[in-house]
């Protein structure tokens, strides 16, 4: 049994872990991926899984050991498995930094057993365990007890009665219990940012649930979605702070990493509400990357499209800060954006080549699966090919 089974055996014996151990864990080494066993189900049902406990064991099932980069607040370990082979430079895939866009996070964990290449892969199959684990797993270890909901009608008349409200108003519900706010919706907006109400959780978390009827992976209360209310009283999510002092322990986690692996190739997988694909690159440090990012881009687009893919029409925008690459990638220009930068902003400032991934949650699940892999699959080859003489 692994270092890192043997910390998620201790925090499922005892489901609630009510110390906060938030420090990185100290840095054990990467074991040799064992053989797989490609062929076990991943899961029990076609929409992923149910909770992060399944993740994990999908992963122990398929013959592999993960590492433990840290733990949430909770004691969830945020993870990384090791693939592919061991020659350098490596290439880093991660997922589920937004609970809601669960694809992504399946993808993942496949491609852990799909990729053939020599490169050494490290994935992050989910960035947010509590996240993963749904809106009444957060709620109940902000209360300290079981709670059973029987559905998202439920959510506000419990936050009214359990916690301190902070706000009220316009539909928008947010409490405060123990540390933790938790809400009935996104409280992501500019007209929030240093708000009074948003004080007591400064430098804190809140969370609000999935509520997706259409959308398998996003139900009610299926997720529950993180927001982090940073120490200036701005409310952003777990894909921020890769450039800041403070971040939250699931950013640091992964920031360790590619600091430790500098990975020349990331991918961070996610999902848009919408029912086409689109994924956006960055602007590289020298002509070189930029070159490879041109290239995976396109052909990747080229792959995707092969396979049933819809793009956006020619002029759309996923917004201000994208600038049309060409039908179905933009490039992304986080100085536009503002709110800092996010995990592909990060490793193109510091690392090389990247792209996030962004497949529309209105289509088939599957279909979403196999969108992720095929654009991974596809920059794979390329950077192969790139670094083959080297
Ligand atoms: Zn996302």
């Amino acid at each position: 049994m692994s270092d890192g089974q043997q910390v998620w055996m201790d925090n499922g014996s005892s489901r609630r872990r009510f110390l906060a151990t938030c420090g990185l864990a100290a840095g054990a080494a990467f074991l040799t991926p064992k053989p797989s066993n490609a062929e076990a189900p991943l899961t029990d049902n076609s929409f992923g899984f149910n909770r992060y406990s399944d993740l994990l064991d999908a992963i122990r099932k398929r013959g592999h050991e993960w590492r433990t980069l840290g733990h949430c607040p909770d004691g969830s370990p945020v993870v990384a498995v090791k693939a592919g082979g061991e020659k350098l430079p490596a290439i880093l895939i991660s997922a589920g930094a937004h609970s809601t866009e669960h694809a992504g996070v399946v993808a993942a964990v496949e491609l852990i057993d799909e990729l053939r290449t020599d490169h050494a892969v490290y994935v992050i199959p989910c960035r947010d365990p509590m996240g993963l684990q749904g809106f009444r797993h957060v709620l109940s270890f902000g209360l300290g007890e079981e709670l059973a909901i029987a559905g998202i009608d439920e959510v506000e008349p419990l936050l009214r009665s359990k916690g301190e409200v902070l706000y009220d108003a316009d539909g928008r519900l947010l409490v405060l219990i123990g540390d933790y706010g938790y809400a009935n919706t996104s409280f992501n907006r500019r007209e929030y940012d240093g708000a009074a109400f948003l004080e007591p959780l400064k430098g804190r978390r809140m969370w609000f649930p999935s509520s997706r009827t259409d959308q398998p992976g996003a139900a009610p209360l299926q997720r529950a979605y993180t927001q982090i209310v940073t120490p200036k009283g701005e409310v952003l999510h777990l894909n921020r702070f890769h450039d800041t002092p403070w971040a939250p322990v699931e950013v640091r986690c992964i920031l360790k990493l590619m600091a430790e692996v500098k990975p020349r190739l990331v991918f961070d997988l996610h999902e848009y509400g919408g029912d086409d694909f689109w994924m956006s690159a960055r602007r590289q440090q020298t002509d070189d990357d930029e070159l490879w990012e041109l290239r995976m881009a396109r052909e990747a687009v080229e792959a995707v499209k092969g396979i049933g893919a819809t793009f956006p029409d020619a002029g759309y925008s996923p917004g201000s800060f994208f600038k049309e690459l060409e039908p179905g990638a933009y490039w992304l220009d986080p100085s536009q954006r503002g709110e800092g930068l996010n995990l592909v902003d990060f490793a193109a400032r510091h690392y090389g080549p990247g792209f996030t991934i962004e497949t529309g949650m209105r289509q088939d699940f599957a279909k979403r699966l196999t969108m992720h892999r095929t654009v991974v699959q596809t920059a794979v080859q390329l950077f192969e090919e790139r670094f083959r003489a080297a």
